[in-house]
């Protein structure tokens, strides 16, 4: 299972990941949105990193309190998506036997329930759904480099796609031709859960 100690890592490697890149996110959200999306994660990571593991029982615990925290600090649209992800993530971590896979499954499933967006119409879910897949099919070693090489991948394709979803989507076919901010920013998330678990 995954440890406090684990989890507290995985969102101090985000945090960073994200403080590094939060220029590049929020200028590809300049491009087909409204130029915070850098801003948004940024903020919402730095409240994260202010959070201290040793105050909670378990991950599940922490990841609640992430949830919780990037719901409430981040504006936008990617603040509750990536709240409930970690929500759910911390939820499917307490049920019998449930690994990371699992739980980045259910996590996933919050996403799609909250923003209604199925693969295609470019958003974050570009990065995140392959990357599941990649999850389940590579269980074991190496697991985390093939997550990554599939988020990398679907973000790199996102580029491609005319946005049917989100703010982007009101530029229609002029989407195309920018990576998805939130398919970048997912990637980062990812990269860093390599660090932490990998
Ligand atoms: P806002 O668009 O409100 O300014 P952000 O810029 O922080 O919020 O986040 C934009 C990102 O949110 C998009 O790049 C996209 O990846 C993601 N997003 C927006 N709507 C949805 C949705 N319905 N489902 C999944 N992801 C979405
Ligand atoms: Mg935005
Ligand atoms: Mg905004």
């Amino acid at each position: 299972a995954l440890s406090v100690d684990q989890a507290a890592a995985w969102m101090a490697k985000a945090a960073q990941l994200i403080e590094a890149d939060a220029d590049r996110l929020t200028d590809l959200d300049r491009q087909i949105g409204d130029a915070d999306h850098g801003l948004n994660v940024r903020r919402g990571f730095r409240e994260v990193a202010t959070l201290d593991a040793a105050d909670y029982p378990d991950a599940a615990a922490y990841l609640k309190k992430v949830g919780m925290t990037l719901v409430s600090k981040v504006g936008g649209a990617s603040g509750p998506l990536y709240g409930t992800f970690f929500l759910r993530f911390a939820q499917a971590l307490t049920g019998e036997g449930a690994g990371v896979v699992e739980a980045l499954g259910a996590g996933i499933g919050g996403i799609q329930a909250r923003g209604k967006a199925e693969a295609g119409e470019k958003t974050m879910l570009e990065a995140l759904l392959p990357a599941y897949e990649a999850a389940q099919a590579h269980a074991g070693e190496r697991m985390w480099d093939a997550v990554v090489a599939a988020a990398e991948r679907g973000a790199e394709a996102s580029v491609d796609m005319v946005a049917t979803k989100g703010r982007a989507s009101y530029l229609g076919e002029r989407s195309r031709g920018t990576m998805d901010p939130g398919a970048a920013s997912a990637v980062l998330i990812l990269r860093a859960a390599r660090e932490a678990m990998g």
